[in-house]
This record gives C-alpha cells, sequence and structure tokens, in this order.
C-alpha cells in the first residue's frame, strides 16, 4: 500500500532522514521505533506532505505522491494523526468528530460514522457535548484518531500516540487500535517511542537510529532481538 524508498530530508544544512526506505504492506500495522531525534517524526511529514523531501520517492496506492501538497494527499485517503494531537480544543468532542469530515461528499454517511466512532471510543460518547481543551490526554489522543477515522481513510499515519499518557491508558489505545485495523480495514503505520507495546501491536517493523534504518522484519522476531531488547525495551 505504501513505499518510502531512499528518503532524505534536510533542515537546512542538518541532514534527518538518510535515505530511508520502508514499506507498509495493505491491512498490516506497521511500526517505526527509535529513540529521540531518530527521524520518525521527520519521515511521517514527509509521507504526508508536511515536509519536503529533497531525494527519494513515496509510493501510495501505486501512485507517486513524493511533495504532493498535504491538502491533496489527505484527499487520497491518507490521514495523518500528528504527534501532539492537534485537536481543536475550543470545539467540542462532537464538532472535531464533523469537522473530520468536512471534506467528504457522502454527508449522509457522516451521522453513522459518528456513531461507530462512539463505539470504538466510548469515553468520547459520554463527553460529546465537552470542549476538547477540557479532555485529559488520553481522551485527546482517542478524539484525534477518531477524527482522522471520519475522513475514513485507507491508511493512517500516527505519531507516538502513547505520548504522554499513563501506561494503563496507553494499552487501552493500543486495543483500540488493533480493532479499529481490524473492523475498518484501516491500514497503520505508527511511530513510537514506546518500543514494547507497538511491536506487541505490529505485523511489521522498523528501527530508526540518526535518520538511517538499521534494521527490520517481522515484529515477534524485532522484540526478541537482543540489541532491540537492550536498547529499546530495556531487558
Ligand atoms: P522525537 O521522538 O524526539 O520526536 P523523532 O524520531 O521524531 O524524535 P525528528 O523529530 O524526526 O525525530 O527529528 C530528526 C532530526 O531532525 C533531529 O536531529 C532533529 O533535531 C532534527 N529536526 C527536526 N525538526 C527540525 C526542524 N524544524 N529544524 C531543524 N532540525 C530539525
Amino acid at each position: 500500500m505504501l513505499e518510502v524508498k531512499n528518503l532524505s530530508v534536510s533542515y537546512g544544512a542538518i541532514a534527518a532522514l538518510h535515505g530511508v526506505s520502508l514499506s507498509v504492506p495493505k491491512g498490516d500495522i506497521v511500526t517505526l521505533i527509535g529513540g529521540n531525534g531518530a527521524g520518525k517524526t521527520t519521515t511521517l511529514r514527509a509521507i504526508s506532505g508536511l515536509q519536503r523531501a529533497q531525494a527519494g520517492e513515496v509510493i501510495y496506492e501505486g501512485r507517486n505522491i513524493t511533495n504532493l501538497p498535504a491538502h491533496e494527499i489527505v484527499q487520497l485517503g491518507l490521514a495523518h494523526v500528528p504527534e501532539g494531537r492537534g485537536t481543536f480544543t475550543n470545539m467540542t468532542v462532537e464538532e472535531n468528530l464533523q469537522l473530520g469530515a468536512i471534506s467528504r461528499s457522502d454527508t449522509k454517511a457522516i451521522g453513522s460514522d459518528i456513531e461507530r466512532m462512539y463505539e470504538h471510543f466510548p469515553v468520547l460518547k459520554q463527553r460529546y457535548t465537552q470542549q476538547a481543551g477540557t479532555l485529559s490526554g488520553g481522551e485527546q489522543q482517542m478524539l484525534a484518531v477518531a477524527r482522522a477515522l471520519m475522513l475514513r481513510p485507507r491508511l493512517m499515519l500516527l505519531d507516538e500516540p502513547s505520548f504522554g499518557l499513563a501506561p494503563l491508558i496507553v494499552r487501552d489505545l493500543f486495543r483500540i487500535l488493533g480493532k479499529i485495523n481490524r473492523e475498518e480495514k484501516v491500514t497503520i503505520l505508527v511511530v513510537e517511542q514506546n518500543a514494547q507495546l507497538a511491536l506487541e501491536l505490529a505485523d511489521q517493523a522498523y528501527v530508526i537510529e540518526t535518520g538511517r534504518i538499521v534494521m527490520s522484519g517481522n515484529a515477534k522476531d524485532i522484540a526478541n532481538n537482543e540489541d532491540v531488547r537492550k536498547s529499546y525495551l530495556g531487558y
């Protein structure tokens, strides 16, 4: 579904990605793990058109989308849930969900999609009239994911969904992401510093260090790799 080939990105004179390649098969959950500043956010931003790539290609569903404007990439069914969530804090939960569907032409199905989001995230239903800015961090992350799903994307990019959340909340969120992948048939590319949970959730995994992919394979094999265990899993 997604092929990233030799992607290079620089911020001025500073090179952040040095020829990153990865592939995301349709229907799978793929994770990109790595430490602080390894290049995870930059990879996602370059895929979704928010950051210019100096070299390399992004092929999505067979189409070269490298450096297309972000709003055109979203229209192709590729949603990006950024680091820091980006919900509209002074709007209610339900208004945020409606806004997620604003570019859709099939307006009749929007109401039932909102109801389906409330089934995936019951806590959002309880709080549908509440301003997003007053939600807890975990609830805001759930809202950010639900809002992205309102686009009916085929591929969803998630930037560090566990950031700043308590372990139990992260576990719950990842369980729901697995369910969404299966039930909504949304392929997922998730970048994470929380390697343990990301490797439990994912089918395939890539490890990135200082802008280079240093390892890739089946998520279970990566989780059992001694170097990964020592560097990222802490045992
Ligand atoms: P984190 O988990 O801390 O967000 P990351 O793996 O997502 O890290 P990136 O944010 O992609 O890493 O950063 C990769 C490199 O690019 C880092 O060295 C970072 O300092 C640099 N970088 C990121 N954004 C900018 C920017 N706007 N200007 C200059 N350098 C940047």
